[in-house]
């Protein structure tokens, strides 16, 4: 193997390809500190062309590539597995914005350039690059095409997938393909863009693409509803469609228990309303002409469902920080998890019209089986996607229950396949899912996913293990 690293480190030099165990330790660890693996090698190549030449020795030695951005999935897809023969190929050095086109509004970046980095380049631009995600500021705009990412966005502005006009791909081979194009029409045979997008690294190396910009609204104003029950929350969301069409940017759903836990760990954050409440409801409007406008619209929609009976109260934010703040809300949801312990988590997704009743199923199925459980349910309502944490019953440790993983999945994963639903709705397969996703996907569309992955990738090196 020195042959294979000399061969390394005359193409990345030797600063650039790490082999101590104390420098790859940072790599090679998944973000939620569950999974150790171990490299041969970390690979922090500073070119496309060195990406290429890199994966050209990689061919040519039979070493495996595990492609990595800013290491931020919660599937183990940017981790090796833990035999020491594959090599980590870390994205972080290809961090130039390349282009930003603000008549055909478009940027086109490296695949190792932060999402913050690009919002805020879009902003200074007039433009708004919408994707927006808790690791917002340390995963890389690669990572986020190659899982497809989602967000809390969606609604509006769609997933990863909707936001990418063009890509820049390593092959298996070390080919470069320069699929760089910012058409908004292109249909000259197979979409190989949406064939890499969300492929989480296992038929090349995505390091470069051309993102859609959208004009910056003037203001986006948020509200917290409070809410009898999650039928209720639908009825909300159809509510403000219809009020406020594609000015409705946001709308989340939180429990009571969600929001008790953020509470408990974060007591400094405002608490909007006096007593508690089932549902809690977090929406966002954008206005394209002003903030006025915004809490205007918001005002009258929330009007219209206190007087239905639709939701129990309301809080408008009245201001853009006021905003902020009930954005906080949200966004302590996981942390204040990760404080309070270890669970068992599912980002799954649910046509609209079902998630209510498949909460009402899902939850006494799960009390039933692991008496006293707490959910932590909470999500992207108007995108059918929910995160579907299950925690251990008061008494019971943290690991012990974590030994019931395969049984807690078995009930929510069989409820959602009833539903309708599916098993991963923005994290992606990795590791973690693989055995699920061979369980619950038909065999023709494993034996067609497999054929793709076998004419792209005939010696099996991009990221094996992962997906399939
Ligand atoms: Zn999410």
């Amino acid at each position: 193997m020195m042959d294979f690293l000399t061969q390394c480190r005359a193409i990345a030099g030797d600063a650039y390809v790490l082999a101590a165990p104390a420098d790859m330790a940072p790599f090679v660890t998944d973000q939620r500190g569950r999974f150790t693996g171990k490299a041969l090698a970390v690979l922090r190549p500073g070119s496309v062309d060195e990406v290429a030449a890199l994966v050209r020795v990689c061919a040519e030695h039979r070493v495996a590539v595990v492609p990595q951005g800013g290491n931020t999935g919660l599937v183990l897809g940017s981790v090796p597995d833990a035999s020491g023969a594959q090599v980590l190929l870390s994205l972080a050095r290809l961090n130039r914005v390349r282009q930003v086109d603000a008549v055909n509004r478009t940027m086109t970046v490296d695949a190792g350039c932060i999402l913050q980095h690009i919002q805020e380049v879009a902003a200074a631009e007039g433009c708004l690059f919408p994707l927006s995600l808790a690791a917002e500021g340390s995963c890389t705009i690669g990572g986020n095409l190659a899982t497809n990412a989602g967000g809390t966005a969606v609604l509006r502005y769609g997933n990863t997938r909707e936001l990418c006009l063009g890509l820049e791909v390593v092959t298996p081979q070390g080919e470069i393909w320069s699929g760089l194009r910012g058409l908004r029409k292109d249909n000259t045979g197979y979409d190989l863009r949406d064939l890499f997008i969300g492929a989480e690294g296992t038929l090349g190396i995505i390091t470069g693409a051309v993102l859609k910009l959208y004009p910056q609204p003037k203001a986006s104003i948020t509200a917290l509803a409070a809410l009898p029950s999650p039928a209720h929350a639908l009825q909300l969301l159809v509510l403000m469609q219809d009020h406020c069409g594609s000015s409705l940017t946001g709308f989340e759903l939180m429990s009571r228990y969600c929001l008790a836990l953020v509470a408990e760990q974060f007591p400094q954050l405002p608490k909007p309303f006096a007593g508690p409440h089932p549902q809690y409801v977090l929406l966002e409007l954008s206005s394209s002409e002003s903030e006025q406008h915004a809490v205007g619209l918001l005002e009258h929609a929330i009007g219209a469902a206190l007087e239905r009976g639709v939701i129990n109260d309301a809080v408008v934010a009245s201001s853009v920080a006021q905003s902020a703040g009930l954005w906080q809300l949200r966004e302590h949801i996981p942390l204040a998890q990760a404080k309070a312990g270890k669970n068992i988590k599912h980002d799954i997704s649910l046509p609209v019209s079902r998630i209510a009743d498949f909460i009402e199923v899902t939850g006494p199925l799960l009390d039933a089986a692991f008496p006293g459980c707490q959910l932590v349910c909470f999500g992207h309502l108007g995108d059918g996607n929910l995160h579907y944490n299950v925690a251990p019953p008061p008494g019971i440790s943290n690991d012990d229950f974590l030994l019931q993983q395969d049984q807690v999945n078995r009930v929510v994963y069989d409820s959602v396949e009833l539903f309708g639903g599916s098993i991963s709705a923005e994290h992606g397969i990795g590791a973690l899912k693989r055995d699920e996703l061979a369980r619950y996907k038909s065999p023709v569309e494993l034996n067609m996913m497999r054929a793709i992955k076998a004419a792209l990738d005939p010696l099996g090196i991009m990221n094996p293990g992962k997906i399939l």
